[in-house]
């Protein structure tokens, strides 16, 4: 018999961490954080956890043996500095982690667990996590690229000796969104992540509705994060109704339209981008943006993500940058005060950055390496610095500006005594959010201050009741268990059977 074990995502929304057991195969449906747990008792960014016993210590983690990296493994350190090896570490125990998608709500502890743990996923999700290390370092988070094993849509997989999965995508504010279809030798499971019907990957979402519905399950876990929710109220129905209302507003206003999305929604580019094209504007993307999006499908065999902009389609708004004292080539020639400010095109960038001027990188020291197989990203199509901030101030109403951290680019644009004409076009849920952002009332405070008009442009990331209510009713499980939802016994008015999972109890299935 199967058993489950829930260590997150019971009675909240995120922190998915399901441990399925079946014989002598043990699997991880997600390993993800659980923001109000983790908020309980830190704050970013003066009390932080720094090591896996921090996150031990408030109960976040599932107490398992062979899961963590480096776990039983002793060091006795001598005072001259050597040391030795006192116990070895553990052996393996868990035979993969099957991942439904990068939000940090489903990844945000993998970088804990032990490199030769395989993790299954699609190929984008593999990519996306590469990429959003690159841009935020996250300890707790960042999993070993060679752990991973990418499995096609449709594509059945053998896990240890009794559990088989088969990959589906999913639509979700986010690339590259996996459900499994996951059997056992007895009983059929099925796993949907987060997933919704009325993004640009709904026929997705209608396959993997369609082709589980043919398999009688057994116990379907579904996320139910709308069931509860009513923040999300000035949310559209459909991604198609964010792009309307943005042409609506774009077409309105003479200032700068200022947008702001989560940082892992692509899907939210690629409405802008046709935003852009339809009222006339250039579309300039933050730093952040434009790299998850030149790069996700750079350097791989086939494109992972279709209909992605190209750098002829926006603008890279290049962040401010303070020249660094580091940068000899100026500090000790020209300038020597200790506060000194002035920002320079390529001194002193680093991550993603350095990445995104790579080739002005290679030209500006003459060297032969070829950094990173970059992109060639011509000059002109950065905006940057006091001059570049001022072209978009002195010609508002030619772009669309488009970010990721709203207070951050208010701060950077806003002239000190002076307002901006525009408006500010928010298109997140708030407060909740699967990528640890920033509270909304610094934001509304900055907009207040920039003097910009608010308006709302979103939709959600998950399915509505209605749409959960139809797929329950189209795939018809004999025991439906709710996760990643507040409200898990509405459920039971769509007529599903509920089986209610309790933090970290073993179920027999
Ligand atoms: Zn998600």
């Amino acid at each position: 018999m199967p058993k489950l074990t829930f260590y997150g995502g019971v009675d909240e929304i995120g922190g998915n961490k399901i441990l399925l057991e079946e014989g002598n195969t043990k699997v991880f449906l997600d390993f993800g954080m659980s923001f109000s747990e983790e908020g309980k008792f830190f704050e970013f960014p003066l009390l932080r956890p720094t090591n896996i016993d921090d996150l031990r210590k408030i109960n976040v983690l599932p107490e398992l043996e062979g899961l963590y990296k480096n776990a039983g493994l002793k060091v006795r350190y001598l005072p001259n500095g050597d040391f030795f090896v006192e116990e070895t570490p553990e052996e393996r125990k868990i035979d993969a982690i099957i991942l439904s998608h990068g939000h940090l709500d489903h990844t945000g502890y993998l970088g804990l667990v032990r490199p030769d743990i395989p993790i299954y996923s699609s190929a984008a999700t593999k990519k996306f996590l590469k990429l959003r290390s690159d841009i935020n370092k996250n300890w707790a988070a960042e999993a070993s690229q060679e752990s991973f094993n990418t499995v096609e849509v449709d594509e059945e997989r053998q896990i240890g000796k009794d559990l088989t999965i088969r990959r589906f995508d999913v639509d979700h504010s986010i690339v590259g969104a996996s459900a499994y279809l996951i059997c056992t030798k007895n009983k059929k499971i099925a796993y949907t992540g987060d997933f919704r019907f009325h993004g640009y990957r709904q026929k997705e979402t209608e396959y993997f509705q369609n082709e589980i519905a043919k398999e009688n399950i057994d116990v379907l876990i579904t996320e139910g994060t709308r069931l509860s929710r009513k923040d999300e109220e000035k949310a559209f129905d459909t991604e198609e109704e964010v792009f309307e209302a943005c042409c609506e507003f774009t077409k309105k206003e003479k200032g700068l339209v200022i947008y702001d999305a989560s940082p892992a929604d692509i899907d939210r580019v690629k409405t802008l981008s046709r935003v852009a094209k339809e009222t006339g504007r250039e579309l300039v993307l933050d730093d952040k943006k434009a790299y998850f999006v030149l790069y996700l499908n750079h350097n791989e065999q086939k494109n992972l993500v279709e209909d992605l902009p190209n750098i002829d389609d926006f603008k890279i708004y290049l962040s401010r940058e303070k020249l660094k004292k580091t940068s000899k080539k100026f500090t000790e020639k020209i300038f020597n005060e200790d506060n000194l400010f002035v920002e320079n095109f390529i001194e002193g960038r680093s991550g993603h950055q350095k990445i995104l001027l790579a080739k002005q990188i290679m030209e500006s020291k003459k060297s032969s390496e070829d950094f990173f197989k970059a992109i060639k990203i011509p000059d002109k199509k950065f905006l940057w610095g006091p001059l570049g901030r001022q072209e978009i101030l002195s010609n508002p109403g030619k772009y669309i500006l488009y970010t990721s951290n709203g207070p951050l680019t208010l701060l950077q644009f806003v002239p000190a005594g002076k307002k901006i004409e525009g408006s500010y076009i928010y298109g997140k849920a708030e407060p909740f959010n699967e990528e640890m952002e920033f509270s909304h009332d610094i934001l509304e405070n900055w907009i207040k201050l920039a003097g910009l008009n608010m308006k709302y442009a979103h939709t959600s990331g998950h399915a509505s009741a209605d749409d959960l209510k139809k797929f329950i009713q189209a795939v018809k499980p004999k025991l439906v268990m709710p996760v990643h939802t507040e409200n898990a016994a509405m459920f039971e008015k769509f007529g599903a059977k509920i089986l209610r999972p309790e933090l970290k109890k073993i179920m027999e299935l």
